[in-house]
């Protein structure tokens, strides 16, 4: 009966803190990514092993349904959202032309850019601020905005990236997903956090 004892409890206390760590798992990655910036701030040397070991993704929405937060039965996610600090530098990933400056109930402060492709648009939403005015040629890695939290549509500070072909509006949004992967730093070529 005691052995059972023993058992029970040894297995309670490796269950208790499992459990924990995987329902505290959003709030304990957020913590890792904060002390991962204080380092990055301090640290400006070359890459350093722990600085790769928490250089993981920023992604908290991908494209399609909305994973973790909920705005309504039906609601559909056009882009991909990071979470970023406020005022985090936002970067153009594609040669183009500033097309639009706006203000969107649901997107807060939203930059569009014309791809000198032609045919394809981006957005990047739920800004603080714009580095750039409409009409502005803009290259890769040119600081064009601030990061934010502006817009209804957001439970918190971070970037929505959307891709758009043939036209402008969500009808038109593609999962950019494969276009990140391809660009020089993948979704780091979109901020400098
Ligand atoms: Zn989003």
């Amino acid at each position: 009966m005691k052995n059972r004892i023993n058992a029970i409890v040894i297995f309670l206390l490796f269950l208790i803190p499992l459990f924990t760590v995987i329902y505290y798992f959003e709030p304990i990655k957020h913590w890792i990514e904060d002390v991962n910036e204080k380092y990055a701030v301090t640290e400006t040397g070359q890459d350093s092993e722990s600085q790769q070991f928490f250089n993981f993704s920023r992604e908290t929405e991908n494209f399609g349904e909305y994973e973790r937060s909920d705005f309504g039965n039906n609601a559909k996610h056009y882009g991909i959202d990071y979470h970023l600090a406020e005022d985090t530098p936002v970067k153009a990933v594609t040669h183009g032309t500033v097309t639009r400056l706006f203000d969107n109930e649901f997107g807060g402060k939203v930059l569009q850019i014309t791809e000198s492709n032609g045919n394809y648009y981006q957005w990047y939403m739920h800004l603080n601020d714009y580095k750039v005015k409409e009409g502005d040629t803009v290259k890769p890695g040119q600081v064009i905005a601030l990061s934010g939290n502006t817009g209804k549509q957001t439970t918190g500070p971070h970037l929505h990236f959307q891709r758009m072909q043939g036209g402008i509006g969500n009808d038109y949004a593609e999962d950019p997903n494969n276009y990140i992967e391809q660009l020089p730093e993948g979704e780091r070529s979109l901020y400098d956090a």
